[in-house]
């Protein structure tokens, strides 16, 4: 559920007219709702009340925005960040330096430092290797880095493949045969406290069994070390809880997947660690376009918005779906390709799509692009980088610049010897 609807004809998030926010910024230009960020962060928390003992830490990768974290902040979130530009901003919106979890396959040297100067609350390591130098970094500084190991449980998400992290062959995480040795190891260094299990299969999961599959993998695996005789107290079972992309499609939601954690958990004794990303943020924003013109094509016309694939790359990237709709429909449908200005094939946005009949100067928005929207936008073909809108109730305010060329171009230098 979200708080993007129309009233009296007109696309309105909460409050506010979808107009209103194009005339004042321009298009493209990204809004969030506040109401459904914090909806969404009060659904997925009270899905785990389930489980004795919960911590959640927002993937910080599906929406950086200062704006969205300090709301997440708000609802008692922590953070998962995978670099320390991440981190700066989880801490920069208020979230406190325990409840951050630092995930990802190529912390620096100088990213852990820097980390564990923040005092941030967990290390997930993803190899034994980065987990010497941790300890290294830690015992230099006096320090002990808390740390959760990262298993790669060899479990098919049945997702795209560019976002699947739990197959043997994805980088991710140490081989599920070695994790326990390599922990025991791990365990005996002086810099490390080694707290926990890590496990991450993928995003945008819209089956709750490989999940399933995996944490009880994981189980398994937390038990064996145990007996060893190491502490395993936190078990970070990751994020990828995927959400609806079409209108009617029906998944199962944070109530499904808590019961189901709940369920394979059960007798863990463990603290256990969350880090939802596009099931927070995912259909809590969209990106409102102007269109462009409408020209004719060989089996349908194309419809170019001035949208385009370095301001949603999602659908160039991973054939994705986003629901696109007129920010005040006429009531006359058509089939229509969607395509942005770009000079290449895949910034299209959709083909043969049937959807409201749109003209030159129309608004019309793509739903769904609150998660892995404007944080992955660039400035491909010399355009600026979209800006982000938050609203809340009948307010609403810009919380991201429109970053103009002339900037970018300011930053640029031609050598003397040229
Ligand atoms: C990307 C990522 C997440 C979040 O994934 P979503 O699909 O957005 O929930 C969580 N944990 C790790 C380690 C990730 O890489």
């Amino acid at each position: 559920m979200d708080h993007f609807s129309y009233n009296s004809g007109v696309l309105h998030a909460e409050e506010v007219p979808l107009p209103a926010i194009a005339a004042a910024v321009g298009t493209p230009v990204y809004v969030y709702s506040r109401a459904t960020l914090t909806r969404h962060a009060r659904v997925f928390r009270e899905a785990l009340s389930g489980i004795a003992r919960v911590e959640i830490a927002f993937a910080v990768k599906s929406n950086p925005n200062l704006a969205v974290l300090r709301v997440l902040a708000n609802e008692g979130y922590g953070a998962d960040v995978v670099s320390q530009g991440e981190m700066d901003r989880a801490l920069a919106a208020g979230m406190a330096a325990e409840a951050i979890v630092f995930s990802g396959v190529g912390k620096t040297g100088s990213e852990l430092s820097a980390a564990l100067d923040a005092g941030i609350g967990q290390f997930n390591l993803e190899s034994e290797e980065e987990g010497v130098e941790l300890a290294e970094i830690a015992t230099a500084k006096g320090l002990r880095a808390v740390c959760a190991l990262r298993v790669n449980p060899d479990v098919d998400a049945g997702t795209h493949a560019k976002i699947s992290t739990g197959k043997a062959d994805n980088k991710f995480g140490v081989a599920y045969d070695r994790a326990a040795a390599i922990y025991g190891r791990l365990s005996s260094l002086p810099g490390l406290e080694m707290r926990g299990l890590a496990v991450h299969i993928g995003s945008q999961i819209t089956t709750l069994e490989p999940s399933r599959a995996a944490f009880v993998k994981m189980g398994e695996l937390m038990r064996a070390i145990r007996v060893a005789g190491h502490t395993v107290s936190h078990m970070d079972l990751g994020g990828g809880l995927g959400v609806p992309y079409r209108a009617g499609e029906v998944l199962p939601g944070p109530a499904e997947y808590g019961a189901m954690v709940a369920d394979v958990v059960r007798d863990w004794d463990a603290t256990i660690c969350f880090e939802p990303g596009r099931v927070i943020t995912g259909n809590s924003g969209v990106l409102i376009t102007e269109v462009i013109r409408v020209k004719p094509g060989a089996s349908a016309p194309f419809v170019v918005v001035d949208a385009a694939m370095n301001d949603l790359v999602r659908p160039a990237m991973y054939d994705a779906w986003h629901d696109f709709a007129a920010v005040a429909p006429s009531g006359e449908r058509f089939t229509a390709h969607i395509v942005g200005p770009i000079c290449e094939s895949s910034d299209t946005f959709a083909m043969n799509r049937e959807t409201d009949r749109v003209v030159a100067g129309d608004l019309a928005v793509f739903r769904t692009a609150g998660a892995y929207g404007a944080t992955m936008a660039n400035t491909y073909n010399s355009r600026p980088l979209v800006p982000e809108t938050m609203v809340d109730g009948a307010k609403w305010a810009v919380v991201a610049d429109r970053i103009q060329p002339a900037t970018i171009l300011a930053a640029e230098r031609v050598p003397e010897w040229l």
